[in-house]
C-alpha cells in the first residue's frame, strides 16, 4: 500500500474480530480446573449461555470447533441405519451429509441449489413422504452461500412431529434472531469463532427433551463426543476444559448480554442491509435468494478474476474477506457482517472493494458503494 500503513481488518465471516477486552480475559492465569472457583466461573458461563441460544436447556460447552458440534449431534442422534433428512444447499449442508454418511444413517436428501432456502413446505413434503424419519438436519446460516433460511417456520412444521430437528447455527447464533425454545428447534450447534467474537476453538451445542431421547438410544460409537458424559458432569466438564477459552466466553457473553440479544440482532440486520444497498449500488448481483444478517455472498462479475478480489483486498489494503468455497470458488466473494463489527467496519470494507474493482477494470463510480452504505447508517445515526 506504499506510503500508507496496512491495517488489519477481518471482514470474513469466521474467525471474526476478537475485542480487546475478551483478548485479556484470555490472557489471565489459567487455574485448575477441579477448583470450586473454577466451576463457579464455568457454570456461571453455561447459564448465561442460555440467553444467547434463548434456551432453559443445558448448553454444552467443550474444546472443538463447529464442525465437532455438528459431530456431536450426529454421533448423539443417529445410529447406523436410521433415516435421516438432511438440507443440502451449500457446503455446510453437504458437510451434514457427509457426517451423516459417516455414521452410517440412511440419507434422504433435500438437495437445492446453492443459493436457495429450503422452506417449510419443503421440509413438510419430505416428512410427509419419509414419516419414519428420525433427525433433520438444517443450516440456519449457510455460510457458503450467504442465506438464512425460515427457521421459525420450519419448526412450526417438525414441533408436533415425532422428529428431530436440528440447526447448524455456527455462523447464525448472535446474528439471526434465535429462539430455541419458543420456536421448538430442538439442538443447536454453534462454534466460537463468529457472533460470538471469540478465537476458534469451542464447540457448544443445546438440546431439549425430544432430543435426549435419541441420545439416550443411539447406538453409534462415541467417547469424547459423547453428552451423557457431559450432562453427567454439568456445570464441570468430564475432561480437561479450555479454561481460557471459557474466561473469553464468559466476557463475550456478557458483553452480548449488557448489548441485548435483540440490539445484537438487529445490528447485524442493518450493517447486512449496508452491505447489500453497497452492492447493489455498485450494480453487483447477490447469489443468494435469501440473504441474512451474517454474510453478503456477492457474484464476481463477467470478465473479472473472482480470486483476485479477496486477494487484493488483504494484501493491498489489510481488509481480508472470504472468496468462495466448493464449486462457488472464483465465482463469488463474501463480505461477512458478524460478530465485533460496526458500521465503520462496513465501510472501510465496501471502500476496500471499490478500490480493488477499479484496478481490476470493473466499471462503476468509486464512492457509489460507500455512499448506499452511509445513506443506510445517516438513517440510524442522524435520522435521516
Ligand atoms: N457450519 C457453518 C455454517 C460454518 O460457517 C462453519 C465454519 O465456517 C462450520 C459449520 C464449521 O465450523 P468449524 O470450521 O469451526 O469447524
Amino acid at each position: 500500500m506504499g506510503k500508507f500503513l496496512k491495517k488489519h481488518y477481518i471482514m470474513a465471516p469466521g474467525p471474526t474480530p476478537v475485542p480487546n477486552d475478551i483478548l485479556t480475559e484470555g490472557a489471565k492465569e489459567t487455574i485448575h480446573h477441579r477448583t470450586p472457583q473454577f466451576v463457579s466461573i464455568m457454570e456461571e458461563t453455561l447459564e448465561s449461555a442460555k440467553y444467547v441460544f434463548q434456551t432453559k436447556n443445558n448448553v454444552y460447552a467443550f474444546a472443538s470447533t463447529g464442525t465437532g458440534a455438528m459431530e456431536t449431534a450426529v454421533a448423539n442422534l443417529v445410529s447406523p441405519g436410521d433415516k435421516v433428512i438432511v438440507v443440502v444447499a451449500g457446503k455446510f449442508g453437504e458437510r451434514w451429509k457427509e457426517l451423516c454418511q459417516a455414521y452410517g444413517a440412511d440419507i434422504v436428501e433435500i438437495a437445492l441449489e446453492w443459493g436457495d432456502a429450503v422452506t417449510p413446505e419443503q421440509i413438510e413434503e419430505a416428512l410427509n413422504k419419509n414419516p419414519d424419519a428420525k433427525v433433520i438436519f438444517t443450516t440456519y446460516s449457510e455460510t457458503s452461500t450467504g442465506t438464512v433460511i425460515d427457521l421459525e417456520g420450519i419448526a412450526r412444521v417438525t414441533k408436533e412431529k415425532d422428529v428431530v430437528l436440528v440447526t447448524d447455527a455456527v455462523s447464525a447464533l448472535g446474528a439471526e434472531p434465535l429462539k430455541m425454545d419458543e420456536w421448538g428447534v430442538d439442538v443447536v450447534v454453534t462454534g466460537s469463532q463468529k457472533g460470538l467474537m471469540l478465537p476458534p476453538g469451542l464447540a457448544l451445542i443445546s438440546l431439549n427433551d425430544k432430543a435426549w431421547e435419541l441420545v439416550e438410544k443411539s447406538r453409534s460409537p462415541r467417547y469424547y463426543f459423547d453428552l451423557r458424559a457431559y450432562r453427567k458432569s454439568y456445570p464441570d466438564n468430564p475432561y480437561t476444559p479450555a479454561v481460557n477459552m471459557i474466561y473469553m466466553l464468559r466476557k463475550a457473553l456478557q458483553m452480548i448480554k449488557e448489548e441485548g440479544i435483540e440490539n445484537v440482532w438487529e445490528r447485524h440486520r442493518i450493517l447486512g442491509d449496508a452491505t447489500r444497498a453497497a452492492i447493489k449500488a455498485l450494480g453487483l448481483e447477490l447469489l443468494s435468494k435469501r440473504p441474512g444478517n451474517v454474510v453478503t455472498a456477492v457474484k464476481v462479475p463477467e470478465g473479472i478474476d473472482g480470486k483476485q478480489i479477496p486477494k487484493i483486498m488483504r494484501d493491498k489494503y489489510g481488509v481480508s474477506i472470504a472468496g468462495g468455497q466448493g464449486k462457488l470458488k472464483g465465482k463469488i466473494f463474501r463480505i461477512a457482517h458478524l460478530g465485533y463489527m460496526s458500521p465503520f467496519d462496513t465501510i472501510t470494507a465496501i471502500s476496500a472493494l471499490e478500490f480493488t474493482l477499479k484496478e481490476l477494470g470493473y466499471e462503476f463510480e468509486l464512492g457509489a458503494g460507500v455512499k448506499a452504505a452511509e445513506a443506510v447508517f445517516a438513517k440510524e445515526f442522524i435520522g435521516e
